[in-house]
């Protein structure tokens, strides 16, 4: 038996809890970990309250993200002992996950914990920092350097947008925060946010057109936002778009891509590859400042994460949460 979140579902309805799990619950997998801390990502919000049909199988143990030690491997990529990091590949959704004490996981999808993080720090960035770093990775790619101008953040308080700030203000971008919490303002600034604007001007339905201002955007809200987004890129600039806080739907028309030659770069982070994942890690820990975490990041167990999600939902939380599940 182990201690973990379960999502069951059943003639009882939806439930969490968290409770003694039994390990014959754990699927198949080469490498068996012994589970330090995870996080809650706004997927895991998902599954938790059962918001949206995040979960694919039940029983399940939600998060998307762990650190941990192997407690048993028959793998030869991995032996016990080796500190380990898990991000996506279906974990917690079709495959129980990190929010419990052990997980069974395939090895090809766990990379060694990078020396740059401690198991909370790596759990503080999780799949939304390692998301923000691919969009980051996206501008460059397509060659959006700091002297090109203003870069957007939107969905600036949450854990994507707190990371993507961070980071493009270490590299020398001019960044923009837009949030809906303007009363953040300070911490927007700290994490390296030159300029706030309110997200409710670009959450309504706008123009095919707008007046250019930005070179580059970090979309995590999707809808009208990254239509307007996409709207005011200036002309050969690139929106990398990774998120649907405010809704799945692209209300927008082709005009800024066939006018302006705007780039809108999808990024996913759940199946991508090995390389990609080891390269986003690697620049996070070039990159990212220690005392960055301070300011994002708070702690919490396991029972406190279950009510955490509706907050998170609500979009009250700020920043990241790293869930220590022992
Ligand atoms: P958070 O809940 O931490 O942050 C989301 C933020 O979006 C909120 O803090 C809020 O910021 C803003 N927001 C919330 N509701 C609305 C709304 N109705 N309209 C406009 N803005 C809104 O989530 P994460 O940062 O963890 O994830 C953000 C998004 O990115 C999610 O949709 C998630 O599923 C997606 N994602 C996708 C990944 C991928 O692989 N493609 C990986 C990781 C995340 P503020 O208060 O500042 O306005």
């Amino acid at each position: 038996m182990f201690n973990g979140m379960l999502i069951e579902k059943d003639d009882q309805g939806y439930r969490t809890t968290v409770k003694s799990i039994d390990e014959s619950v754990l699927p198949e997998g080469d490498v068996t970990v012994k589970v330090l801390y995870s996080t809650l990502n706004y997927k895991d919000a998902l599954a938790i309250t059962g918001k949206a049909p995040v979960v694919r199988t039940f029983p399940m143990v939600p998060g998307i993200d762990l650190v941990g030690i192997v407690e048993h491997s028959d793998s030869d990529k991995f032996v016990v002992g080796d500190a380990v990091l898990l991000n996506g590949f279906g974990v917690g959704e079709s495959h129980c996950g990190g929010l419990a004490t052990k997980a069974r996981l395939k090895s090809e999808w766990l990379i060694p914990l990078p020396r740059a993080f401690s198991p909370q720090q790596a759990m503080a960035i999780g799949t939304a920092g390692y998301t923000a770093m691919l969009c980051v990775m996206a501008l460059e790619k397509n060659g959006v350097t700091p002297d090109k101008g203003e870069i957007l953040v939107t969905g600036a308080n949450g854990g994507v947008g707190s990371f993507a700030i961070a980071i493009l203000a270490k590299l020398g971008y001019h960044v923009v925060a837009s949030t809906g919490r303007v009363d953040q303002s300070e911490y927007l600034k700290k994490l390296g946010a030159k300029d706030i604007i309110d997200r409710a001007t670009l959450s309504e339905a706008g123009r095919p057109l707008a007046k250019e201002r930005w070179a580059g955007a970090v979309d995590s809200v999707g809808s009208h936002t990254l239509a307007n987004v996409c709207a005011s890129t200036k002309y050969g600039g690139t929106v990398a778009a990774c998120g649907l806080a405010q809704g799945m739907d692209f209300p927008a028309s082709v005009a800024p891509f066939i006018l302006r030659c705007v780039t809108l770069a999808g990024v996913d982070s759940v199946m991508r590859s090995l390389a990609d994942r080891t390269e986003a890690w690697k620049r996070l820990g070039e990159v990212l400042d220690p005392a960055v975490f301070d300011d994002i990041v708070h702690e919490v167990s396991l029972t406190e994460a279950v009510d955490v999600a509706s907050d998170l939902l609500a979009g009250k939380v700020r920043g990241r949460v790293v869930v220590d599940v022992n």
